[in-house]
């Protein structure tokens, strides 16, 4: 069984060729990924219009360049296509959804428009297909912060999300007024890597006794310090780690102790972040930790042709249907309300 997955949510576009290796097992035969950071690296940050211009430029040479890659003679081969349908920013998703739509029409193959977190969360069972559930899941990224209880496929709880920016958010514009070039994240860890100690902290908020996440006012704070020269850009962008990841290894803990899952998952952008990734590892204890490994964690769509394969293969699988090519681009899209019980 042959999957196409399609990604254009926010500023990567991605296409990618999943074959299903029996049970839960996908194997992501391509997983290419068109980065649009340089475009948007003049403005320091993503401007959704020039995202929308680069995924239409992108998307066809990319799904050429699958073709090509995994030797698919026919794209009437395939057995569904899935597309990141949203939350995402909607100029953007509506690209990838044409494109998938326009597909799956001239092939008859069927369709799935998917929740871009629900994928995110299926790169952990791309990472490790049989993993023991319930799964607890972080899900970090540039556009959430979600801790998500995952009973099973199709099931999400989820426990708390942040009140104000997401944590990759926070990342990324602190970066910016460090002075650090885009890709923001990445460049405040390497900076905070370089710091050992410093007397300059930043308390943790404190969300309790909800599992939600607040990191607006620590961004707040971070900036204000290194424009008040309370440190270099080192050391603040370490003081400003340190306390985002004490916040989000906290509340983890705290939502490990009631909910009692069998696995702690990790994924989304953030989830590149090593320090992030260790703190997790410890947060775990004796359960199974999953983090994918970082081509699965950023935005992709082998996560998205995950996410539609299991759709599919847990409820009636679909055979084509003009009236499954009626779903729209939807830029707001909470986890919990894309759950779907298995009927
Ligand atoms: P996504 O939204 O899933 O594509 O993830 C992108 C987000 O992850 C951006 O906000 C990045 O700054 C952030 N990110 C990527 N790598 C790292 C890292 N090593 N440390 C912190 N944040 C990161
Ligand atoms: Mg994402």
């Amino acid at each position: 069984m042959l999957i196409l997955g399609i990604e254009t949510s926010c500023d990567e576009t991605s296409v990618a060729l999943l074959e299903h290796r029996g049970g839960n097992a996908l194997e992501v035969r391509a997983n290419l990924i068109a980065s649009q950071i340089e475009a948007h690296q003049l403005f320091g940050g993503v401007v959704p219009e020039i995202a929308s211009r680069k995924h239409l430029e992108a998307v066809n040479p990319l799904l050429r360049l699958v073709k090509e890659q995994t030797d698919l003679s026919d794209w009437r081969e395939l057995d569904l296509i899935g597309v990141t349908s949203g939350p995402g920013l909607s100029g953007a998703l509506l690209v990838g959804v044409a494109a998938a739509k326009a597909l799956s029409l001239a092939t008859r193959v069927p369709l799935r428009g998917v929740n871009h977190i629900k994928g995110h969360i299926c790169s952990t069972f791309l990472e490790r297909p049989d993993l023991p559930l319930p799964m607890l899941c972080l899900v970090v990224s540039g556009g959430h912060s979600d801790l998500v209880l995952v009973r099973d496929f199709h099931t999400f709880e989820r426990l708390g999300r942040t009140r104000d920016d997401a944590v990759g958010e926070g990342f990324d514009k602190v970066a910016r007024s460090l002075g650090l070039p885009l890709p923001g994240g990445p460049n405040l860890e390497r900076a905070a890597a370089t710091v050992q100690k410093t007397g300059l902290r930043f308390t943790p908020s404190n969300m309790e006794p909800s599992f939600d996440f607040s990191f607006s006012g620590l961004k707040t704070a971070a900036t204000q310090a290194f424009k008040k020269g309370q440190g270099s850009p080192q050391e603040v962008a370490y003081a400003f780690q340190t306390s985002a990841l004490t916040q989000l290894a906290r509340q983890t803990k705290r939502a490990i102790e009631q909910f009692q899952p069998r696995t702690l998952g990790l994924c989304g952008g953030v989830a590149a972040n090593g320090a992030l990734r260790a703190k997790m590892a410890e947060a775990a204890g004796d359960l199974e930790f999953v983090v994918p490994t970082p081509i699965l964690c950023t935005d992709n769509a082998a996560m998205i042709g995950a996410a539609a394969f299991f759709e599919a293969r847990d409820h009636e699988f679909p055979s084509f249907s003009i009236d499954d090519l009626g779903f729209e681009a939807r830029s707001v899209w909470p986890i919990d309300a894309a759950s779907q019980p298995v009927p």
